[in-house]
């Protein structure tokens, strides 16, 4: 059994979580949390020195990618982010068109955790995230009525991809490449393999941060993570943006919807630095988006057109702009509590939402752990 640094963790007052190393198997670090509560810190040179700089390959520039790479290149190493995407940010996804910046992916983030508040003070000073305070109601079967809830919610600014992009200022990033194959070399080394069959490495360390589904078959070689990974599944979402020549007449800016196809409302525009028009971003429920994956387009939109004008009550004017997008893995659908997932002995480790729960900030906090991990078996 490992236990975490006692003091730093007694200085953050939240009670600990171990890492204690699967018996039976020594390529397999689970991370066991003991409370609900627990504190993952930021990671810098001085909390592990080292014996020299590591090659490091990181698979998905997704937050919890970017938490990974800022630790370990904070600490000296040389890394290498890889994404399929042409931009980065994964999920932290908006999209930008002539109507404002549409967040399509999060809507919001939460700062529970006490290291994570730390880095946010840090964001918010350099404007990359702003607070987010928008009128708050909720939908079920009794109807629309205002909601209770009083959580503090951050956005990036002035949109979501516009936080992940400031974070990999200074890193090296290779888009537009999906990584198919992980190769072991004689060496211990790794040389990663894209679906053109391009070769790319060699690297001492290689983390696996992409959703649990894309990141089994890579975690193929450690076959302890990659049944982990095929353990998780991940649940789809349709995604709805619209703006409007005229502003609704509605007070609502956010809401929770419990009954029907629609599982969140928001009024894009009213979040900060996307004033544009009046703009909405309408995410479904996982089982209707189950349901509706291979369901036309055209009636995808329609039919969450026809959930909204029920939750508002009133009649909706034609939208001037409206954009459908599907996620085949929108979220985890159970909540592990892993922190991250590591094979030190043959240098491999896995993070993401997955390995913490479906959260913007359990993303960056697997992160974390997962440079944490490998510096400390360096
Ligand atoms: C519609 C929606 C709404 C959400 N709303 C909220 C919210 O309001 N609040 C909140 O806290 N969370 C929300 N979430 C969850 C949040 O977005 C995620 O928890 C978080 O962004 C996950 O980050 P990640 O780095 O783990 O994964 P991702 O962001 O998915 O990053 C993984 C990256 O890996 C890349 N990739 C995958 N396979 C490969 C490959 N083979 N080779 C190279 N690259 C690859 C992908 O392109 C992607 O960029 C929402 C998610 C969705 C989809």
């Amino acid at each position: 059994m490992i236990l975490l640094n006692q003091s730093k963790l007694s200085r953050c007052q939240m009670l600990a979580a171990t890492i204690r190393l699967s018996d039976a198997i020594h390529t397999f670090c689970h991370v066991q949390v003991l409370s609900s509560q627990f504190c993952i810190q930021s990671v810098t040179e001085s909390d592990f020195p080292m014996s020299h700089v590591l090659n490091i390959a990181i698979i998905g520039a997704g937050l919890a990618g970017i938490s990974a790479a800022r630790s370990l290149a904070s600490a000296g190493h040389a890394v290498t982010l890889f994404d399929k995407s042409r931009g980065s940010g994964g999920r932290l996804s908006s999209k930008r068109t002539d109507f404002g910046n549409f967040d399509m992916g999060a809507q919001y983030f939460t700062a529970r955790d006490h290291g994570f508040r730390q880095e946010l003070k840090g964001w918010l000073d350099a404007g990359y995230v702003e607070e987010w305070t928008p009128r708050v109601y909720q939908y079920d079967q009794s109807g629309l009525r205002r909601s209770t809830d009083d959580q503090q919610r951050f956005v990036g600014y002035p949109r979501m991809s516009a936080w992940s992009r400031a974070l990999l200022e200074g890193l090296e990033l290779i888009s537009s490449t999906r990584i198919e194959k992980l190769q072991p070399q004689a060496d211990g080394q790794w040389l990663l393999v894209d679906d053109q069959n391009q070769e790319y490495g060699a690297f001492d360390r290689v983390i696996v941060a992409t959703p649990a589904p894309q990141a089994a078959p890579l975690l193929e070689p450690a076959s302890q993570l990659a049944h982990a990974a095929r353990q998780v599944e991940m649940l789809p979402g349709w995604t709805l943006a619209l703006s409007f020549s005229e502003p609704l007449d509605t007070q609502v800016e956010a809401c929770f919807v419990r009954e029907g196809p629609l599982d969140w409302i928001s009024r894009n525009s009213s979040k900060p630095g996307r004033e544009q028009a009046d703009t909405w971003v309408l995410q479904s429920t996982p089982g209707w988006a189950q349901m509706n994956l291979e369901t036309d387009k055209a009636d995808v939109s329609q039919g969450l057109l026809s959930a909204f004008a029920e939750v508002l009550g009133m009649d909706l004017p034609p939208a001037q702009f409206s954009h459908l997008h599907r996620w085949l893995y929108a979220r985890p659908g159970q909540q592990c509590e892993w922190g991250a997932l590591a094979a030190p002995e043959l240098g491999l480790y896995a993070c993401g939402d997955w390995c913490l729960g479906g959260r913007v900030e359990n993303a960056w906090l697997s992160g974390q752990q997962a440079a944490k991990t490998l510096m400390s078996k360096h």
